[in-house]
């Protein structure tokens, strides 16, 4: 009976040191997300996995508290990035690993592209499309299993027949087969709504789609619209019964168009974008995720000989550079931008990149951030947790030495990184 007491109480003991344990971080420039000024000197006060307060100065540590000293750095909200692929990379090998690798294969790869994401600052992003190994990717990681991001997931992305997501373009016909709404590939609007509940079935966070031709498929067309706006309102319709938001891949303005019509959360890429449709994005509220590094890294890339199919170099050399372009007249005119990379495309740890393009297509540095932490956390509907450094969030915080406001380029050198109120990197 004694044993039992005392054993009670040593757990009670035990239990209340974690619940209490308090981190202080002294904070040299503090971006909270959300304000349009830095402050200097702040501390912030993490208990558990989340921010306890924020306070003015460098507040003194009691004894049982632990102290971060960041008072050279820059901090900020952990970033986030609204399209990466995590189960894979760029590489000349690219095209034939469909057919040597098997899905643990792949998973196991993907695990080093998840460190090297959530060591690069980027504690949440949403993968927009792989085979599904992405949702086991977001289930190790939540389990501790792995290290990496929080994964927001899309699952496998929608396509229709010959579309950009279909996953046998330009195989030999008895491979190719006939894939329908199961394997992400639709025709019609029962199709759509099957493909849609399929995914959420699997595990998915949002839906993809690709609403026009694309880069990197083997297939000639880069940009046409490939959904009717029967099967566009059916996707968005059954996404939203099933609480999913909806993301469209899309080069070409009349595919784009079509889906902002129908009400989709974010276009992805937004290439060739009329200002007829900036207008009616900005009358939805549709937001516009860039990826202007994969733009930039796929126009490179294809001037290597032999490093993409035949067929996808013309398409890579267009489309890829005009991205930027667009993103700079899209911001001007007041679409709302939340960042996104592609990374996969390029390789992955270098999503920081991104911020220096959006800074010199014409982005104040401050909102490069603000697009990384508060837009992001707004697009993804995850705004009350996460997005800024404030009481009751959670404690996903990352620290750049230097100050960003004055060189965009130190968000390429993160040297903290606290995720759930757990440091991973110091
Ligand atoms: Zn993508």
């Amino acid at each position: 009976m004694k044993n039992t007491i005392s054993l009670i109480v040593l757990l009670f003991f035990v239990t209340i040191s974690t619940i209490a344990q308090e981190t202080y971080l002294h904070c040299g420039l503090f971006i909270d997300g959300v304000a349009d000024k830095p402050q200097k000197e702040v501390t912030i006060i993490v208990e558990g996995k989340k921010i306890k307060s924020v306070e003015k100065g460098y507040k003194k540590v009691p004894e049982k508290a632990e102290l971060i000293d960041l008072k050279a750095h820059t901090v900020m909200p952990g970033l986030m990035d609204m399209h990466v692929h995590l189960e894979g990379e760029t590489s000349k090998k690219r095209y034939e690993e469909s057919f040597r690798m098997n899905k643990a294969d792949v998973a196991l790869r993907a695990t080093q592209y998840c460190k090297t994401t959530l060591m690069a600052g980027f504690t949440t992003v949403r993968d927009l499309g792989g085979s599904g190994v992405n949702v086991s990717l977001q289930s190790a990681i939540d389990r501790g299993y792995i290290l990496g991001p929080r994964i927001y997931t899309a699952e496998k992305a929608i396509g229709t027949t010959g579309g950009h997501a279909d996953p046998t373009n330009g195989l030999r016909k008895d491979l190719m087969g006939d894939p329908g709404p199961n394997e992400g590939v639709i025709n019609g609007p029962e199709d759509a709504r099957k493909a849609v509940r399929q995914r959420y079935k699997n595990g998915a966070d949002l839906i993809k789609i690709t609403a026009t031709g694309g880069v990197l498929s083997v297939a000639k067309d880069g940009q046409g619209p490939q959904f009717t706006d029967e099967e566009l309102e059916a996707i968005v319709s059954t996404a939203k019964d099933y609480g999913m938001i909806t993301a469209a891949h899309a080069h070409g303005d009349e595919g784009m168009r079509r889906a902002v019509k129908a009400g989709i959360t974010s276009i992805e890429h937004g290439t060739l974008m009329s200002e007829a449709t900036m207008d009616l994005m900005i009358k939805k509220g549709t937001w516009l995720v860039s990826t202007i590094t994969a733009g930039r890294s796929v126009a490179d890339s294809a001037k290597i000989a032999g490093y993409y199919p035949e067929i996808i170099v013309p398409k890579a050399l267009e489309i890829g550079p005009k991205i930027q372009t667009t993103f700079g007249k899209a911001y001007k005119r007041g679409v709302k931008i939340a960042f996104g990379t592609d990374a996969g495309v390029f390789k992955h740890g270098k999503n920081a990149l991104e911020f220096q393009y959006m800074v010199e297509a014409g982005m104040p540095a401050m909102e490069t951030i603000q697009s990384a932490t508060m837009s992001a956390a707004k697009l993804l509907g995850i705004e009350e947790k996460l997005g800024s450094l404030e009481a009751g969030k959670l404690a996903d915080i990352v620290a750049v030495s230097g100050n960003p406001l004055e060189d965009i380029t130190v968000m390429m050198k993160v040297d903290f990184v606290m995720k759930g109120g757990e440091v991973f990197k110091e």
